[in-house]
């Protein structure tokens, strides 16, 4: 294990943006976890855990504390079978599952890539999403009509308050839209080191996503069911021509992804919402008496159009919901335009949007 000092983060960010850590380790074993963790304590020192730095903006003044990136490496696979009914016929039957017990470290993509290559329904429409395996809890990443809560089996992590390792079931995570107990009531309290995911071989794709089952219609007419392998291939294709496929050389992607997280709203704040605006507000059921609307259409009825600039900092040219470094952005510049969308979109229509990448050093 190597402390390094006043390391600079930008380049392990997809941002590209951040000055330096003020110490920087990479763990690539739990010992190493508990080791660095325990260094930092003694020395009263801050500490952020990094993965694969795609769903974080660092602040231009660095981190004034230890960075720990996990480095984690390692896939085991188990075989499982699970009981199931046929929601349509209620018939009941076996289907054969496949543990996946995958160490934090990990590339989220490439692991995708395997279980599709291994025939494994469950995560194919999350293909081409960037950053490690132990970031994938943390939010609940989630596309295309697929997320990692129903595929996840169990989280490990270490827990920093009482210095040990914990397991918790997918239920205890306390998964929602972009939410788990580890970005909200227990932030910065574990550091995920392995998730096992369970997904079902020779299983069928998820085709739950409008925008998925269009691009996939010309496929399924030249003979019945896509397979996973064309699945995972459109949503890669998809989320290329909108610039949130990490593609070297190509200035579109050096994001964080999506900047805001579609709001969930009441049913009276959607006919509010359509009550001041030209054109009806897209929707999208989120339980009972409440809607999600799309942050890229509000974004754009308050006037920000896909290529914006604010400086160096602009909004996505091929994605409304992106913003970008358009090459040397600062954070403070992403940030200023980070204000001036949410400003215009409160003031057209009541809402404030909530920002989806973490901030880290401000
Ligand atoms: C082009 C692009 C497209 C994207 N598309 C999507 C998308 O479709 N859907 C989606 O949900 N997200 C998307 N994202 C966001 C991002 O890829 C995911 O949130 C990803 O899971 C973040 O993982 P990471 O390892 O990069 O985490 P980081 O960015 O390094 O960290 C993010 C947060 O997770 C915490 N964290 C990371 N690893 C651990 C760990 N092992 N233990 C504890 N905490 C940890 C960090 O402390 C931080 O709070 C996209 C990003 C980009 C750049």
């Amino acid at each position: 294990m190597r402390m390094e000092e006043n390391k600079l983060l930008a380049p392990f960010t997809t941002f590209g943006i951040g000055g330096p850590a003020r110490w920087f380790v990479e763990a690539a074993s739990e010992d190493e976890i508990i080791d660095a963790t325990a260094w930092a304590r003694e020395r009263g020192l801050a500490l952020f855990v990094l993965g694969g730095g795609s769903n974080v903006l660092v602040a231009d003044g660095g981190f004034d504390g230890l960075v720990l990136r996990v480095g984690l490496r390692g896939i085991h696979v188990a075989e499982a079978t699970q009981d199931f009914e046929q929601p349509d016929t209620g018939r009941a039957g076996e289907a054969v599952q496949r543990i996946y017990q995958v160490a934090a470290g990990e590339d989220w993509d490439g692991f995708v890539e395997r279980t599709v290559e291994d025939n494994c329904a469950g995560l194919e429409c999350l293909a081409g999403i960037p950053g490690t395996v132990g970031g994938t809890p943390v939010q609940n990443v989630g596309a295309y009509g697929q997320e990692v809560a129903s595929a996840i089996e169990l989280v490990r992590a270490f827990d920093l308050q009482e210095r040990q390792f914990v397991e918790f079931s997918a239920a205890e995570c306390g998964f929602a839209y972009r939410r788990s107990r580890f970005n909200s009531t227990d932030r910065g309290r574990f550091i995920v080191t392995r998730v096992d995911y369970r997904l079902t071989v020779g299983g069928a794709p998820t085709l739950r996503y409008a925008e998925l089952q269009r691009a996939l219609a010309t496929l399924a007419t030249a003979g019945g069911e896509p397979s996973l392998a064309q699945v995972s291939a459109v949503v890669r294709a998809v989320r290329r021509s909108k610039g949130m496929l990490l593609v070297e050389g190509d200035p579109d992607c050096r994001s964080a992804g999506s900047f805001f997280k579609n709001p969930v709203v009441s049913e009276a704040q959607v006919r509010q919402i359509a009550s001041v605006s030209e054109n009806e507000p897209p929707r999208y059921p989120a339980g009972p008496g409440e809607v999600k609307l799309p942050a890229a259409w509000l974004i754009e009825q308050a006037g920000f159009q896909k290529g914006y600039a604010l400086g160096a900092a602009g909004v996505s040219p091929r994605h409304t919901l992106a913003l970008v470094n358009r090459g040397g952005a600062s954070a403070a510049e992403v940030l200023a335009l980070a204000a001036q969308i949410n400003a215009a979109v409160e003031s057209r229509f009541g809402i404030r949007l909530e920002m989806e990448p973490v901030l880290v050093g401000f």
